[in-house]
Order: structure tokens, then C-alpha cells, then sequence
């Protein structure tokens, strides 16, 4: 058998290329450490990007606007689903927030994975839209006392604020199974690399790189050309 005429038609680095990027959607009560995780995760994974949502809720003092979210009024964001521009949309706590639509589509479509920090409501549209692009991971607190004492040491909110989000945590976690994945974050390091872990493996699911199939094909061809010499 000569080896010298084994070459493909299709290039890994063609099939890669090609493939479709997926949308991670990471959810959690306030408090259960999703941000952290997300932050790690833009850091240290490439070709991750974050969709940085639309929100009419005021800047907190730690948030950049164009960073952490677009700050809008009402009125554009009224705007904006009227023209179809948003994804999804949810009010979480009296405000809108909602996933602007072209940034997500380019980068999909480009094979770039996009990062959601978008709430239960929003990850349900985001199913009923485009299900086979979504992997979704809930992340849980350890405990609800941690949740609790996490929510409080961050201090940016009233009282009353955390309470109204403690009682949606409690609404949220009821929908855990409708999740792909669950991740408890009792010890941050490894709930990371648990959310690194699903991130990767969902990456080489066969059906997100339409030149998988050729690729193989053409490797069956020459080796089978390759058997006759
Ligand atoms: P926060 O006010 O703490 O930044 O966010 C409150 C909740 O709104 C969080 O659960 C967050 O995940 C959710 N959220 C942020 N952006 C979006 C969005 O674009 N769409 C939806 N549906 N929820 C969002």
C-alpha cells in the first residue's frame, strides 16, 4: 500500500473554520457566583465573546456602559423590539433587559461562541428560536445561607432589592431540569473547570461543523484509493 496518495479533500482547519459557533448560556440566582465564572471564562477561552445585553435597570457604580451592559431608556428599548432588533427580552425586578440580535447572528454564524448572562425567561425564547445552538448551564449555590451572605457582602443593593432577588432564585431553581447542565459552585475553581470542561466537549458536537461530514468522506476516499495502489 503506497500512502503517498493520502490527502483530503477537506482540511481539518476548513472543517473547523466553518464550523458554527454555539451560544453558552450560563443562569443562576443573583448571588450563586455565575458573573465570576463568566469573567474567567471570556479571559481565559478563546474565541468566546460576551453578548453584552440591553438593560433599562440604572448602572450600577461598578458597571461600564458598552461593557457590562448598553444602558437604555425605555423608549429605545420599545424601539428596539418593535423593529425586531432584540432576540429575546424579560423584565427581571421592574426593568427590561434584552439580547440585541445582530451581534449574536454574526458571531454564530462566523463560528465565534457567544456568553449569555441572561435570566430563565430569556433562555426559554432562546430555546424556542434556536435550540440546537444553545448549551445551557444552571449554576447553583452551595447553599441558600451562601447565596444569602454573597448577595449581602456585595452591598450594591437594598435590602429590599435582595430580597425580591432571593424570591426569584426560588422561582428560577425550580426549572433546574430544564437546563443541559448543572453545576453546583460549592468550590470555585472547579466549577469552572467543570463549565470549561462542557464548553470544549460541546465544541466538537458533530452537527455544529457541516464540513465534518465531507471531511471524513474525503479521508474514506483516499485511504480506500490508497488500499487499491
Ligand atoms: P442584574 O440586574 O443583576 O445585572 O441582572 C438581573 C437578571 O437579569 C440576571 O438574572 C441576569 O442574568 C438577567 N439578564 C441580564 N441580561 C439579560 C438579558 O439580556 N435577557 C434576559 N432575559 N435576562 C437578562
Amino acid at each position: 500500500m503506497s500512502t503517498e496518495k493520502l490527502g483530503t479533500r477537506v482540511s481539518a482547519d476548513d472543517a473547523e473554520a466553518q464550523r458554527r459557533g454555539l451560544m453558552l448560556v450560563l443562569s443562576s440566582p443573583s448571588g450563586a457566583g455565575k458573573s465570576t465564572i463568566a469573567r474567567l471564562l471570556l479571559e481565559q477561552e478563546d474565541n468566546l465573546e460576551l453578548s453584552i445585553s440591553v438593560t433599562t435597570r440604572p448602572r450600577r457604580t461598578s458597571e461600564i456602559d458598552g461593557v457590562h451592559y448598553h444602558f437604555i431608556d425605555k423608549k429605545r428599548f420599545e424601539q428596539m423590539r418593535d423593529h425586531d432588533e432584540l432576540l429575546e427580552s424579560a423584565e427581571v425586578h421592574g426593568n427590561y433587559y434584552a439580547t440585541p440580535r445582530g451581534p449574536v447572528e454574526d458571531a454564530i454564524e462566523n463560528g465565534r461562541d457567544i456568553l449569555f448572562d441572561i435570566d430563565i425567561q430569556g433562555t426559554f425564547q432562546l430555546y424556542e428560536k434556536m435550540r440546537e445552538d444553545v448549551v445551557s448551564i444552571f449554576i447553583l449555590p452551595p447553599s441558600i445561607a451562601e447565596m444569602k451572605s454573597r448577595l449581602n457582602r456585595r452591598a450594591e443593593d437594598t435590602e429590599d432589592v435582595i430580597l425580591k432577588r432571593l424570591e426569584t432564585a426560588v422561582g428560577e431553581m425550580r426549572h433546574w431540569s430544564e437546563y443541559d447542565y448543572v453545576v453546583v459552585n460549592d468550590d470555585l475553581d472547579r466549577a469552572f473547570q467543570s463549565v470549561k470542561a462542557i464548553l470544549r466537549a460541546e465544541r466538537h458536537k458533530q452537527f455544529r461543523s457541516p464540513a465534518i461530514g465531507p471531511l471524513i468522506d474525503g479521508m474514506v476516499l483516499d485511504l480506500e484509493d490508497a488500499l487499491k495502489a
